[in-house]
C-alpha cells in the first residue's frame, strides 16, 4: 500500500480530503481550534467486519484500549467486539463504563499498584498476573474485600514475535512471569484464594508479515497446552496476544488476514479445543481496530524556504503525536502519510512539515511530496488513530492540547 493510497481513500467527491462525508475544513469549523484528531466510526467497523469474517467464531476479539482511550471511541467499539483490554486504573473506569461486562474485561500491565488491583477485583475484571508477587497482592485485596479474584498468569515466552515495531516477549522482559517459572508458580497460586482461569501471552506488536505472526499464535498454543498440564484448575482463557500491524511506510503491504485466519482456524480447532475443551480463546488487538480510522489535523502558520528547503510550520507537532515524528519506537524515522486538506491530489516540490515545538525532533514528514503549502490551510497526518494523542508528551513547551472528535 502506498501513501497516495492511504491519501486517496480519504478523498471525497469535492476532491478535498473527507471523514464521515465532512471536509477537514469544516470539521476544524465545528470544532472550533486547530489542531484536531478525527477518527471515523465507520472505519473502525468495517475494520471488525474484515476481522470476523476471516477469524474463527470461536475467537474472542478484544480492543487493546491502550491504542486509544478516549472513551467515545471506546464506547463505540464495546458495541461491536467481545471485551476490552485495559492496562491502568484510569483505563479500567472508561471500560467500566461501556456495555461490556466486566467478566470479558482483563487487566494487564506491570507495577500495578495495591489500589489499582483493589479496584480490579472490586470490579469483577480478570487480572493478568506479571509475577508471584503481584499474585500474592491479588490475593490479599481480595481477602480484604471479600471477593474471590479472578486472574491469569501473562507468560513471558521463550520466544519473540520477530520482525515487530516492539518486542514484548522472549529473552528478559518486565512483562508476564517467564516461561520456565510458571509449573511453579501455578504451584503457589493453589495456595492462594484464586480462581485461576488460563494463560496471556503477548509476544509483539506491528507487526505486517501473516507467516510469522501464524507461526507465533502456534507456538503459543503450544506452549499453553504445556503449561496446562501443571495447572491445578481447569484453563477457560487463554488470550493469544495479537501484534497485527498496519502499513504506516510508503509501500508497506498490508498485513493478510486471510492466512493469520486460516491458521488461527487451525490451531483452534486441532491444538487447542483437543486440549483444552472449556477454553475461550482470544486475541487483543489496538492499533489494528482504530490506527487508519484517525487523522490528525493541523493548520499551517508560516510557509518559509531555508537553504533550498521548504518548510510548512504548522500549528501542532509532536507534542500531539509524537509517532508521526519517528520517536515512538521507530529505528530509522520514515514519513507517515501526509497531504493538504484541501489539495490531497496535488503534487509539487518536496515539503518538509514541521511542528511548532522548539527542537529539531518536532518533524512530521520530511520532504514530502505534496501541493505547495499555503499559510491558513489544514495539513493532515494519517495513520493517527492508534497511538496518537494517548502516546505523546502533551506537556512539552506548553502549547494547548487538541481536540479529539469521533464521527
Ligand atoms: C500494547 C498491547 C496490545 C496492543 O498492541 P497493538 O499493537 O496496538 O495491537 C495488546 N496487548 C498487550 C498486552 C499490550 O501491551
Amino acid at each position: 500500500m502506498t501513501h497516495a493510497e492511504t491519501v486517496a481513500s480519504y478523498v471525497g467527491p469535492s476532491g478535498a480530503l473527507e471523514v464521515a462525508g465532512q471536509s477537514l475544513d469544516r470539521l476544524a469549523a465545528r470544532v472550533g481550534s486547530t489542531p484536531y484528531f478525527v477518527y471515523e466510526r465507520s472505519r473502525v467497523t468495517a475494520r471488525v467486519a474484515e476481522l470476523r469474517a476471516a477469524l474463527p467464531e470461536r475467537l474472542s476479539l478484544h480492543y487493546a484500549v491502550k491504542a486509544n482511550p478516549m472513551p467515545a471511541l471506546v464506547q463505540h467499539l464495546a458495541g461491536w467486539v467481545d471485551g476490552l483490554d485495559v492496562a491502568s486504573g484510569l483505563e479500567l473506569l472508561t471500560a467500566l463504563d461501556t456495555t461490556v461486562a466486566p467478566e470479558h474485561i482483563g487487566f494487564a500491565g506491570p507495577g500495578k499498584t495495591d489500589a489499582e488491583l483493589s479496584q480490579a477485583v472490586a470490579a469483577g475484571v480478570l487480572i493478568e498476573l506479571e509475577s508471584g508477587n503481584e499474585a500474592r497482592r491479588v490475593s490479599f485485596a481480595g481477602e480484604a474485600l471479600g471477593i474471590r479474584p479472578r486472574v491469569a498468569v501473562r507468560v513471558n515466552p521463550d520466544f519473540a514475535l520477530k520482525g515487530s515495531g516492539m518486542r514484548m516477549g522472549g529473552g528478559p522482559q518486565q512483562f508476564g512471569v517467564d516461561a520456565e517459572k510458571v509449573p511453579a508458580l501455578l504451584g503457589d497460586l493453589a495456595g492462594l484464594d484464586l480462581d485461576v482461569e488460563g494463560f496471556h501471552i503477548f509476544a509483539g506488536s506491528q507487526n505486517l508479515r501473516a507467516e510469522i505472526i501464524a507461526q507465533a499464535q502456534s507456538d503459543i498454543a503450544d506452549l499453553v497446552v504445556s503449561l496446562s498440564e501443571h495447572a491445578r484448575s481447569e484453563i477457560r482463557y487463554v488470550n493469544l496476544g495479537g501484534g497485527f500491524g498496519i502499513p504506516y511506510f510508503d509501500k508497506d503491504e498490508p498485513l493478510d488476514l486471510g492466512l493469520v485466519g486460516e491458521q488461527l482456524h487451525k490451531i483452534i480447532d486441532d491444538r487447542l479445543l483437543p486440549a483444552l475443551p472449556a477454553v475461550r480463546p482470544v486475541i487483543e488487538l489496538g492499533r489494528y481496530l482504530v490506527g487508519e480510522a484517525g487523522l490528525y489535523v493541523t493548520r499551517v502558520v508560516d510557509v518559509k524556504e531555508s537553504r533550498g528547503t521548504t518548510y510548512a510550520v504548522v500549528d501542532g507537532g509532536m507534542h500531539h503525536q509524537l509517532a508521526a515524528s519517528g520517536n515512538f519506537g521507530q529505528v530509522i524515522r520514515r514519513n507517515y502519510p501526509v497531504a493538504a486538506a484541501a489539495r490531497p491530489g496535488v503534487d509539487g516540490p518536496p515539503v518538509t512539515v514541521v511542528g511548532s515545538l522548539c527542537t529539531p525532533l518536532d518533524l512530521l514528514g520530511d520532504k514530502v511530496t505534496m501541493a505547495e503549502p499555503r499559510v491558513g490551510e489544514l495539513i493532515a497526518v494519517f495513520q493517527a488513530g492508534a497511538y496518537g494523542l494517548t502516546a505523546s508528551p502533551t506537556a512539552f513547551l506548553g502549547h494547548p492540547a487538541p481536540a479529539e472528535i469521533l464521527v
